[in-house]
């Protein structure tokens, strides 16, 4: 039987989904999560009561979440993901061959095994690469520790409520360029700007005191409903945002990956924000 599922995300606004099949739905130890079918987004996988992913639009975030800092960076070697139990940063990190190293810190154990069962187009493989290694811990308490560096963190959380809270205080951003090595880039979700503006605003003065270069750039994700998605950039090189679309193109050719958003004119365009998510940002 199909029935409505309604995201229970803003206070006065609201987005409902067709749910046609309904594959999994129960409290794992630290969230509530459904997934169900619809015939427009496919597998949807809702953690309480937010859309997180949907098989017909994750191309959009995933991809731009990794081949933006992958391809200014230029040579990564070494990756971390926190949060992304659901596998899609993993399976685009590894498209990049010189990847020998992916660590994933998710909380949840429930959203890796229910992604791998109910969404496996999602992570298609990732668990299964060598260079994997998948590390079920509160991500805060991972960067706390005096432990390895990376070229690239990725942080793929929930929104700011429940326990993705934490990765979105001033001390988390601090470890994490604690944990970057030099040329490193982060980048993180953070909601969307038109109705999540303070999350922005927050977000800025948290990060700045800790690198050089504190920026966000900008996808357009179907189901993230409000205009653009604002995803995090922060990195001690400020010349990263700067490279133009002919330097990421000759990078791209020489190591191709399929994509479907991500091109290198929209690698350099994405870093164009409209003005009201600057004075967001200035405020
Ligand atoms: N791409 C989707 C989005 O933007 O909403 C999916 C995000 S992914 C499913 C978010 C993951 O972050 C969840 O699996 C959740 O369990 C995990 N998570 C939340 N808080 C965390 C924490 N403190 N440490 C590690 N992982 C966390």
């Amino acid at each position: 039987v199909s029935a409505w599922v309604v995201e229970k995300l803003y206070e006065s606004w609201r987005q409902t989904f067709l749910a046609t099949k309904t594959f999994f739905e129960a409290r794992t130890d630290h969230q509530h999560l459904v997934i169900f079918e619809n015939p427009q987004f496919g597998r949807v996988m809702v953690l309480d009561d937010v859309i997180q992913v949907t098989t017909g639009d994750e191309f959009v975030y995933h991809e731009m979440l990794t081949h933006v800092p992958m391809l200014a960076h230029g040579n990564a070697t070494e990756v971390l993901v926190v949060g992304g139990g659901d596998g899609g940063i993993l399976r685009e990190v590894l498209k990049h061959k010189q990847v020998t190293k992916a660590v994933l810190v998710e909380i949840d154990q429930g959203v890796v095994d229910m992604s791998i069962e109910h969404m496996p187009s999602v992570s298609a493989g990732a668990y299964d690469d060598k260079r994997v290694e998948v590390v079920i811990q509160d991500g805060v308490e991972y960067m706390a520790e005096d432990g390895q560096k990376f070229d690239l963190i990725i942080i793929d959380s929930t929104d700011p409520a429940g326990p993705g809270e934490v990765l979105f205080t001033e001390s988390f951003y601090k470890n994490c360029a604690k944990r970057l090595k030099p040329g490193g880039i982060f980048t993180c979700q953070n909601g969307v700007p038109f109705m999540q503006g303070d999350e922005l605003t927050d977000t800025q003065h948290r990060r700045k005191p800790h690198f050089k270069d504190a920026a966000f750039y900008v996808a357009a994700v179907p189901t993230y409903v409000g205009g653009f998605m604002a995803l995090g950039w922060a990195t001690q090189d400020p010349s990263y945002r700067k490279l133009g679309a002919d330097v990421i193109r000759k990078r791209y050719d020489a190591n191709p990956f399929p994509t479907r958003y991500w091109t290198p004119d929209l690698h350099v365009a994405s870093f164009a924000l409209p003005r009201y998510v600057q004075e967001l940002m200035e405020k």
